[in-house]
């Protein structure tokens, strides 16, 4: 983003317009706290800016502020296709190509809206007049507070924006562990604290919310956890028969793919997740280090993320699916093996 099209974007701010912000199908922590972080302060600024998500997210984020006006596109399609239709600007927040927005990819892509984009995944589509692109980023939360920064702004947020942005930073971070959180990362924390956001608060409303039948899930799952010593790799199975016995609900299984890149030796982790309904496996990737989970889902598993976080998806069955991704190691072995 450079100092002109922060010119522009300050003057195309100037007047009220007609906003719709969007984050990421199946929204986490980042995508919600970004989203609505970004639409308190547009709303203050005199817009009519909406949330709209393209399917429901998980009930341990339903506390944010201004959760309640947040709109489902799933639920709620010809409502969010009008706004869509009347909006002077989108901002898509927390992803970078618009198959990533589900079925709101043919909206957005047949909008003739301005498009903003704020994010930090990796190998962006070129869809937005304006784009602030960043891999090295914690969080897209961290990203929205750079953006208000360089609109020259930062003094206008409150505490609202503050708990939305340190919740997806929290959560981004994986409670500011990850190496992607730098110190910029936590004196942009600091910051979100001074300005009312309380970390211990929107610590606890996001991880010690847990359903006894998460916690029973949790128990399946790490039974099901595999070692392959050889590649430095720990995978987790969840059947749909699984997640049924366990009550899921959509959030349950969030976090549980760390679990395997705990083990001592342990580089490389996936998570796979049957999802009958859609007839797919659900694939999480996590990684230590330089191997790329982004490039092994987009190269095996149509999906992509970040170089230690990833996620992507397979048409075979739950164990097809395991076959698969053990078959194709063997490849990776001087990768995994340094
Ligand atoms: P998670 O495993 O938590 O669902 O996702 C990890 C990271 O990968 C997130 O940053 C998420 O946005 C990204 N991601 C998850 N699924 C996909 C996918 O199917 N395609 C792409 N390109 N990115 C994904
Ligand atoms: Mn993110």
């Amino acid at each position: 983003m450079t100092e002109q099209d922060i010119k522009e974007i300050k003057a195309l701010l100037a007047t009220t317009k007609h906003i719709v912000i969007v984050p990421h199908k199946n929204p986490d922590g980042d995508a919600m706290g970004s989203t609505l972080g970004l639409c308190h302060y547009l709303i203050k600024n005199n817009h009519q800016a909406t949330v709209v998500v393209p399917n429901d997210y998980p009930d341990f984020l339903k506390w944010l502020p201004g959760h309640e006006d947040v709109i489902i596109y799933e639920s709620d399609k010809s409502n969010v296709e009008n706004l869509i239709e009347k909006a002077d600007i989108i901002f898509t927040l927390d992803f970078n190509a618009f198959h990533r927005a589900g079925d709101m990819e043919l909206p957005l892509a047949n909008s003739k809206a301005i498009k903003i984009m704020i994010d930090h995944h990796q190998q962006p589509d070129h869809y937005a007049k304006y784009m602030y692109s960043d891999v090295g980023m914690s969080s897209t939360c961290e990203m929205v507070y750079h953006f208000i920064s360089k609109l020259g702004d930062v003094d206008a947020i409150d505490g609202a924006m503050a708990t939305c942005l340190y919740a997806g930073i929290l959560t981004d971070t994986g409670s500011f562990r990850f190496p992607s959180s730098t110190s910029t990362t936590h004196l942009v924390a600091a910051y979100l604290i001074d300005k009312g956001a309380n970390h211990s608060e929107i610590y606890n409303a996001i991880y010690d919310t847990n359903s006894y039948e998460r916690l029973q899930l949790l128990g399946v799952a790490l039974n099901n956890l595999r070692v392959l010593p050889e590649y430095k790799t720990a995978y987790i199975t969840l059947s749909q028969e699984e997640l049924n016995a366990g009550n899921f609900r959509k959030g349950d299984t969030e976090g549980f793919v760390n679990y395997g890149l705990s083990i001592k030796g342990v580089i490389f982790a996936a998570i796979f997740i049957e999802h009958k309904q859609e007839g797919i496996i659900k694939i999480s990737l996590r990684s230590e280090g330089d191997f790329s989970v982004n490039e092994f889902s987009r190269e095996n598993f149509e999906g992509g993320g970040h170089t230690n976080a990833a996620g992507g998806k397979s048409d075979l069955s739950l164990n097809d699916t395991v076959e698969k991704f053990i078959s194709i190691l063997p490849r990776y072995k001087h990768t995994l093996n340094p």
